[in-house]
């Protein structure tokens, strides 16, 4: 079993992964390589995936067989376990947890070929409908404190599956990079009433320079701050702390303004790895919360998704500081994406 560890110097969690002892030689393969002859994410296939969680069958077909359109299943070869305990230890210095949680896979298309990008609207909405129905399946479970969804595109964004699919991780713990965006977000309500998202888009809207797409429901924009060229991130313009209580038609609208931004990006960039992550408010269990911590989360919280093309890697000055050198300023990317005309057949 994984193992979840706490690093006392950095102050974040890591997961060690010790399901079988790895030799020094497998790190050395090529990476781009894959071994897998026949796609386990293909129709016909189904039986190479553990059963389904969930699936849209417009024809009623019957389960972990051909006839779907989305399809989510759990990760063969998961990175976390959905049984057994936390068992949490502490030795004062050092503290650990057994490697629970849920690792699923949401196989977005039937079509090996086709990626996220070529789907339609309507595909695409099924697609964030099929995350809507895990997420809120999974936050009944109380040991999970956070629901992530990702996704990798592209072996360099660490996508070796080519057959087009996200994921989700379900989480013992708040990973940090949600910690403190929910802190800043509750922080920025109790000095200002006023959710922070809310307050940047207004200005990013007045000023203009950095946003991509704006449909008057969804908004694209390159953030002011990008740590790395063509970073987007996507918002909905009405506030909403939860992606999963975004109804079929919000859903809708999401799906035209993620469509806008994969195509954008496919068009100017030729098809880019990417990485995509999902930050939503996360479920509230009673029993871990402090008096009050969440009680202004609907309000003080702005779902959204962020998405980083993968073109350059990260190097030692990033690595050890945690500073980031962007060489190209956002208002240029978002120039260049706002300039890209889908309408023209090229
Ligand atoms: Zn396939
Ligand atoms: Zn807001
Ligand atoms: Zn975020």
């Amino acid at each position: 079993m994984s193992e979840f560890r706490w690093d006392p110097l950095k102050g974040t969690w890591v997961i060690i992964e010790n399901q079988r002892v790895r030799h020094p030689g497998e790190f050395l393969i090529d990476r781009q390589k894959s071994s897998i002859t026949i796609c386990p994410f293909c129709p016909g296939q189904e039986g190479k995936t553990p059963p389904e969680v969930y699936a849209l069958r417009p024809g009623d077909t019957a389960a972990n067989g051909p006839g779907w359109q989305v399809r989510v299943v759990p990760n063969k070869f998961p990175v976390l376990r959905i049984e057994g305990q936390l068992n949490q230890q502490s030795d004062g210095l050092y503290k650990s947890m057994h490697g629970i949680g849920a690792h699923e896979v949401i196989i977005e298309t039937v079509d090996h070929k086709r990626s996220l990008a070529q789907l339609d609207i309507v595909e695409t909405t099924s697609v964030l409908q099929a995350y809507r129905a895990r997420l809120l399946d999974l936050r009944k479970d109380p040991r999970f404190r956070y629901l992530q969804i990702f996704k990798n595109h592209g072996v360099e964004a660490g996508a070796p599956l080519p057959h087009s699919h996200s994921q989700l991780m379900a989480i013992p713990i708040t990973p940090p990079v949600t910690r403190s965006e929910l802190n800043t977000c509750r922080e920025h309500f109790r000095n200002s009433g006023r959710c922070l998202v809310c307050d940047l888009l207004a200005r990013e809207i007045a000023d203009g320079q950095r946003i991509v797409y704006n449909d008057g429901r969804f908004l694209i924009l390159a953030p002011y701050a990008s740590c790395f060229p063509f970073e987007l991130r996507l918002f909905p313009l009405q506030h909403n702390h939860d992606f999963a209580l975004q109804n079929d038609s919000e859903l809708a609208d999401c799906a035209r303004a993620l469509q806008e931004m994969l195509r954008r990006l496919h068009r100017l960039l030729g098809d880019p790895p990417y990485n995509f992550i999902l930050h939503t408010a996360p479920p509230v269990h009673a029993q871990f919360s402090k008096p009050g911590y969440w009680e202004t989360l609907p309000r003080d919280y702005h779902w959204h998704i962020e998405l980083v093309p993968r073109l350059s890697q990260i190097a030692g000055f990033e690595w050890g500081s945690g500073v980031f050198i962007n060489p190209l300023a956002p208002e240029d990317a978002a120039r260049y994406l706002r300039e890209i005309d889908l309408s023209l057949n090229i």
